[in-house]
């Protein structure tokens, strides 16, 4: 797995760690399968004025493109941040790096099953069938199921929050059978 920054000002290993931390706290350790798909992919950190709009869609026009903003796709997720070291601005960074990360991992766990939509969405209405790993992140982002994370780094305490997945996954040292 690879984790490519083009941001200036973030601190690369606190988000590194972060990033690490999340990932791997959703595979048990000896599932080595899912290991070795996670290693194939690519995790872009880019800044928010890297953001090439002419290559989406109309579809998605409502997203507020000054605001940080992900997108998951073939073995890569593509993160645009705000690039500032400020520790506030990491939270609301980690808080859309989390959202596709979680689209990730369960696209590893869940690859063909599919989900719906209990409110619309950027793409889609209330009701709609399509991938589970799409439509279980945006229902839990919508009904607040958040967890925190905390990265000690430096000697500081830092703390982050993303999609709480936990009870449809693994956990780094729980092989609940999934
Ligand atoms: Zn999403």
């Amino acid at each position: 797995m690879h984790i490519e920054f083009t941001t200036k000002n973030l601190d690369v290993l606190l988000y590194q760690k972060s990033i690490l931390q999340y990932i791997y706290d959703h595979y048990h350790h000896k599932d080595y399968p899912r290991y070795m798909e996670q290693d194939e992919w690519t995790i872009y950190i880019k800044s928010l004025g890297e953001f090439n709009k002419k290559f989406y869609d109309d579809n998605i026009a409502n997203i507020n493109y000054k605001m940080a903003h992900g997108v998951t796709g073939m073995n890569e997720v593509t993160c645009y941040l705000d690039d500032n070291p400020n520790n506030m601005i990491f939270r609301t960074n980690m808080m859309v790096v989390t959202h596709e990360l979680a689209h990730m991992i369960l696209k590893i766990y869940y690859p063909t099953k599919k989900g719906i939509l209990n409110q619309d969405d950027t793409y889609a209405k209330k009701g709609s069938m399509r991938n589970f790993f799409s439509t279980e992140v945006h229902n839990r982002w919508e009904a607040d199921m958040n967890r925190m994370f905390d990265i000690n780094h430096k000697g500081m305490n830092h703390s982050f929050v993303g999609v709480d997945i936990s009870d449809i996954v693994n956990t780094r040292n729980i092989n609940r059978g999934f």
